[in-house]
This record gives structure tokens, sequence and C-alpha cells, in this order.
């Protein structure tokens, strides 16, 4: 059957003179662990590749449907979690590099796609056949005998459905499908205009006099920006490895306050990529949709499915936190203007300021900046003791595999394997800026985990981040919240390599939004560990182990602006919230709408002519919508977890054990709270991150 449809597939292509060979996707890959031939995909291949698997999509839907069987848990659970294996296949290779190497040719065809694809999906969630079945099994659901992931699968799939409309009427079936092809489509090109406006932006510098304060290697790097767009001089971005370090060391004040406006005014002063009509459709569509499915808010939708469960949870956090840090945020900003004031600052410290004097106070009280701590952290040398750590906790090993394709040159590629020297997983890393990968640091996966029969299907994981490249004088130096971020994202690796469970679509990272970054952060606090750095840390000059002064000194200024820096992440967790609990559609003014969320986390002055929202891509074209707050929700677990690593030793064994059969194993086949109670003994609480951050 799909073999005749390829050969018609191909046959109408050859005859539209493109020369086309074998779609690789339609063939079983053959490289190392079946890993995907990037060498061998072509954008033509997508296309055509969506297509077809869409259509055996259908057939496989079909199939349960018509069924002549009664519905049960096999036939109809456990095949649905089982199809669309091959739309699986192509959009893991297409939408991981609509994030990490995409062009002109890849946004056009995830235009072209975006309704497609939501059409597709929309017509399985309301196909009612369909649901009929789900439902059958889910109403005998006391009576099957499922084991604990059995019953999630179920009801994960029953919620799937009238999470979508399933039990709407037929009318508003429709009106549902139009308004989620809608949504997918406003989010899509709020995240393009994003990346185009930030892209935009070049701010070339023709007399160094500006650049004073820039340590050398920064200065090296914005050269060759400049020469490599043909340009003499240095070229400015607003991409993070520009923007972030020369707003920290910029002495002119000019200079920092137009990156500062250029960065904080994106995509909201008119013209073609401005997000504020966008972003207030994003909004109201959303609350159309929950107050279609019969919730009051977005929020109210959202947070059913998440550990938090209800947004009276999700203030009372954000709330708690926000009393327990505003008094030492305000300190904080007492002593900064102070530090410029003596430093003869004739003026308020300003935002284009705050990054600047922080800096250099950070400097004064600790003796510490990042260009004293880079030299130890060489890339390759931190990827190494990052392996080497998940060696001691979990057994298990990395060990690059060039046969595996990478889809550029500078993506490497591992084998992983476990205690017993048994294949785990394959891992990629994908360290540094290019055009065409967007900002930030992320964890995906190329292909997940699940039980064939007896035979476990292993997962692929990949890390993509946006680190200091290499210049052609020094090899890549992180900078400490570099490592921070390396092993955060690690973390999220770890939870994608290690997973054990039986359906793909629980295991892994596929856990409640709330959850997910526990894993991640909780490896964020071996950062600061001697006994960890001492293994990898060395001089990359001089072969020198890094000093134990100095990492005293780092973990000391750990907490330095720990106020400030809780409060816009607090900020954020309140717009957010702000946006998604409204209960009626807004037109008014973005910008004073964001001011009054923002208002009571307000630490220094609120400039005009900026916002946050046409940019907050986590919210607006991201999975955060009303889920942002889970950051500061797993920080809190993430600090209880490992107060018990603190206690039974940083690299003990049997903790690690827990930690992995509870949690990183499991995927989301329980509910986090009765996973998390299995490892910890108890629910968490907030005292150890008041305690780390030195609050208590
Ligand atoms: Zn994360």
């Amino acid at each position: 059957m799909l073999k005749s449809k390829i050969i018609i597939c191909m046959a109408s292509l050859t005859m539209a003179g493109t020369t086309l060979a074998v779609n690789p996707f339609f063939e079983t890959y053959k490289t190392p662990h079946q890993t995907i031939p990037f060498n061998e995909i072509k954008t033509e291949h997508y296309m055509p590749a969506f297509e077809e698997a869409m259509k055996q999509h259908d057939k496989e839907i079909d199939a349960i449907v018509n069924n002549p069987k009664a519905p049960n848990f096999e036939n109809t659970i456990v095949a649905l979690d089982n199809s669309g294996e091959m739309l699986t296949k192509v959009a893991s290779v297409f939408y991981n590099l609509l994030s990490a190497e995409t062009n002109d040719d890849l946004q056009a065809i995830a235009q072209e796609l975006s309704p497609k694809m939501s059409e597709h999906s929309n017509a399985i969630r309301l196909n009612e056949k369909l649901f009929a079945r789900v439902k059958a099994v889910y109403d005998q659901k006391d009576k099957l005998k499922l084991n604990p992931e059995q019953q999630t699968l179920l009801k994960d799939t029953y919620d799937g459905f009238a999470d979508n409309g399933a039990n709407l009427s037929d009318a508003d079936k429709t009106v549902y499908r139009e308004l989620s092809k809608e949504l997918d489509m406003l989010t899509l090109t709020y995240g393009q205009n994003v990346l185009k406006e930030t892209n935009k932006y070049q701010l070339l510098i023709t007399n160094k006099d500006l650049l004073k304060g820039l340590p050398a290697d920064l200065t090296d790097m914005l050269a060759e920006n400049a020469k490599k767009a043909g340009k003499e001089g240095w070229l400015i971005n607003l991409k993070t490895t520009s923007y972030v370090p020369v707003m920290k060391y910029a002495d002119n004040r000019d200079l920092r306050r137009e990156l500062y406006m250029a960065n904080a005014s994106k995509c909201m002063v008119g013209g073609e990529y401005d997000n504020r009509e966008i972003l207030r459709k994003i909004a109201n569509t959303r609350l159309k949709i929950a107050n279609l499915l019969g919730h009051k808010s977005y929020a109210d939708y959202v947070l059913v499915h998440r550990m938090a469960e209800n947004k009276k949870n999700v203030y009372d956090l954000l709330n708690k936190l926000l009393a327990a840090y505003k008094p030492e945020a305000e300190k904080e900003y007492a002593e900064v203007q102070a530090y410029a004031d003596k430093n003869g600052a004739y003026f308020k410290v300003q935002p284009w300021d705050w990054s600047y004097y922080s800096e250099k106070l950070k400097a004064e009280k600790y003796d510490l900046n990042d260009e004293m701590t880079k030299p130890y952290f060489e890339l390759e040398k931190v990827r190494k003791g990052i392996f080497d750590l998940a060696g001691r906790l979990y057994g298990i090993k990395f060990k690059e595999n060039t046969d595996i394709q990478v889809y550029n040159p500078e993506v490497k590629a591992y084998d992983v394997t476990d205690e017993n020297g048994k294949y785990l997983a394959v891992y990629y890393a994908d360290n540094h800026p290019r055009d065409g990968k967007r900002a930030g640091a992320w964890m995906n996966d190329m292909k997940g985990q699940w039980m064939e029969g007896k035979k476990d299907s292993r997962p692929h994981i990949v890390n993509v981040t946006n680190f200091t490249r290499p210049t052609s004088t020094k090899p890549a130096l992180l900078t400490f919240d570099e490592v921070t971020t390396m092993l955060h994202e690690f973390g999220h690796g770890l939870h994608g390599m290690l997973t054990k469970c039986q359906y793909k679509s629980l295991s892994g990272t596929s856990v409640y939004r709330d959850f997910v970054e526990l894993p991640s952060q909780i490896m964020e606090n071996w950062a600061v560990e001697k006994e960890f750095l001492d293994n990898f840390a060395v001089n990359y000059q001089t072969g020198e182990k890094i000093p134990a002064e100095l990492i005293k000194k780092i973990k000391d200024s750990e907490n330095f602006n720990a106020g400030n820096l809780c409060l816009r992440q607090l900020s954020f967790g309140l717009l957010d919230l702000k946006w998604h609990t409204l209960e009626t559609p807004f037109e008014g003014d973005v910008v004073s709408f964001e001011k009054e969320a923002m208002n009571a986390t307000q630490i220094l002055p609120v400039i005009e002519n900026t916002a946050m929202s046409p940019t907050f891509s986590h919210i607006f074209s991201g999975g955060y919508a009303a889920g942002y707050y889970s950051y500061k929700w797993a920080e809190v677990l993430d600090a209880d977890a490992y107060s018990v690593f603190q206690k039974n030793g940083i690299f003990d064994n049997k903790t690690a054990a827990s930690f992995r059969k509870n949690i990183l194993e499991k995927g989301g086949t329980e509910h986090p709270m009765v996973l998390y109670k299995r490892f910890r003994g108890q629910e968490p609480t907030i005292d150890a991150l008041l305690k780390r951050n030195g609050i208590k």
C-alpha cells in the first residue's frame, strides 16, 4: 500500500522536473542506531513526506475506529499511542531544524504546514467515532485492572480529547477548529517576527573609543562580526552573546542606553515586525478557546494539568516569594546606587546602568568577574566534567561517534551507554550561535523512547545552546552562567536519556510543565561544588587547577542580586498570568497593561516606550502560556530535592539511584507529586530555596 503511494508521489515530482531520488523519510534509516540521515535529507523532501505521513496517520486512525472488536485498552488507547509514527519521524527532524538551523525555505514550509498540521490533529481530536471508543474504555476504567502507567495513559488520552473540544456540539467544533488554526498561525508569526527583528539590528562602531571597558575577547568577537558582514570596525547585535556582555562592560552610557532601547523596544515600534496587535489577538483567541471549553480564563484551562492545579496556588507561591524577596531586592538597588554615586554617577541608576554597575560592584565585593573564571571553563573540559558527573551519579558513559550524521559540522554526536555498557541513547551537542539558530538554550528529542513489545526503543537527545564561540586565538571559554546553562540543559537531557517507560507519549520529558524543570535545575547545584569543579576546571593555558579561593568567591557571589533576579522572574510570571487570567477580551494598550502587571515587582525605574510582551516568546510562541511561574515552582522543588544530596553527599549513589528510579526514569507516568514524594519522603517546602539564597 505504502509503496505504491511513494511511487506515485515520486512520479509526479519527476514530471515537475525535480531530480528527486529516494525520499529518505520513506526508508528505514540505515544509520548507526537508526539516527537521522541528515546528509541525505533535502528541503524538497519535507512536504511530500509530511503529506504522506498525515495520510498514513489517517489510515491508522481509520483502522482503530473501524475495528469490529469492542473497544478495549489495547486496540484503542495503545493503538492510538502507537499511531502517527511516520509523522513523528518527519516532524522531529523538521521542527528541530526549524529552531536550530533554519532558513527562508524552512520557514516558508513551516508557514504552509502550520494550518495543515492543525487541521490534521484537530480532525483526530474531533473524530467523534474515535472519541466514542476512547470514552467507552475510559468509562470502564475501574474494572480494567490497569497499572499506574496505563491508568495515566488512559486518563491523558481521554482528557486530550475533552480538552480539545470532543464534548462540543458540531457548530462549536467548527468554531474550535477555526480558533486553533488561527492561534497556530499567530504564534508562529509572532516568533518569526522576534527572530527577524533581532537579526535586523546591527550597530556598526568605527571609533574604538566608544568600546572602552569591553574585555579584549569581546572586541575581537565584535570585530569578527563586522568582518563577516564585509564591514570594517566592530559590529554589535542583539543576540545574547553580544548584547549581554556589552551591557555589562561598556563604559559609554549612551551606547548602553542605545542598545537597551533597541532591545527593549523590539517588535513594538510599528513596522512589519510589530507584535502588539498579534499578541492581543493571541491572548483573546486563547480566551475564546478557554470559554468555549467551559473555563473562565485560559489559565483555568491550562492549570488543570499542572502540578500547581489552579491559579490560586500559583498566585500564592508567587506572592509568598515576592514578600520574602522584595525587601532584599530594594536593599540591593540601594547598594548599587550608592556604588554608582561613589563612582561619580550623578543620576538615578537606570535599567541600562544596572548590569554595568552591578558587575563592577560585584567585582569589588567579591573580586570576581567572568574574565577571571572563563580561562577555567573551556567548553570541551566542561563537557567532560559534566559527562563524568553523570558517570559518577548514574554510571553512564559518553563516547563521540563520528559515524552519526549531524545537521551542521559544528554539532557533535555521542553514543551513550549505561552502567553495564549497554546502549542507552544518542546524545547530540550543538553549542554555538549561528544565523538561523534561535536565541536561548534548549533540549529536544530527535527520537523518543518507548517499548516495542519487549524491545526497548531508546531515545536520541539534543542539547542546543548559544555559547561564546572560539576565536582565532582562543578556544571556546564559557562564562560561569554558560556552565550553569550547560548543566541545566544536560539535566533535561538526562531526563530524556534515562527514561524507561512503556508508552511514547508518557516517556522522557513528557511531564507537567511545572515539573519539567526539576531535573534540569537540580543539575545547576553542582556548579558551585568544589568537589565537582576540581575534576575538570583547569586553566586552558597553564593547566593550573581552579583555585579554591576562586570557587569560594563564585559560591559567595551566587546570591549577589538574588532579590532582583527573583523579582525579575516573578515579574515575568505575573505578566504571563495577567495575560492569561483575562476574563474579557483585551483591546487596550499593551504597554500600560504590562506596567500594571509588573508594578509590584518593579525596583528599577520604569522606561517609556519599552515592553516585554512583544518579545515574550516563552508565552506567546513557546509552550509557557500560563506556565512561566513553573521556573520558580521548579526552583522550590530543585532546592528541596538537592538538600537530600547535600545531606547524603553530592555524589551519593543511593540518592542518585533513588532520583533516577523515582523521577528521571518515570516520565509522566504518574502524578508529579506522587513521584516527588516517593523520592523525598514528603511534600516540598520553600525553606531550602530561601536558605540557598541567603534569605533565611
Ligand atoms: Zn529548562
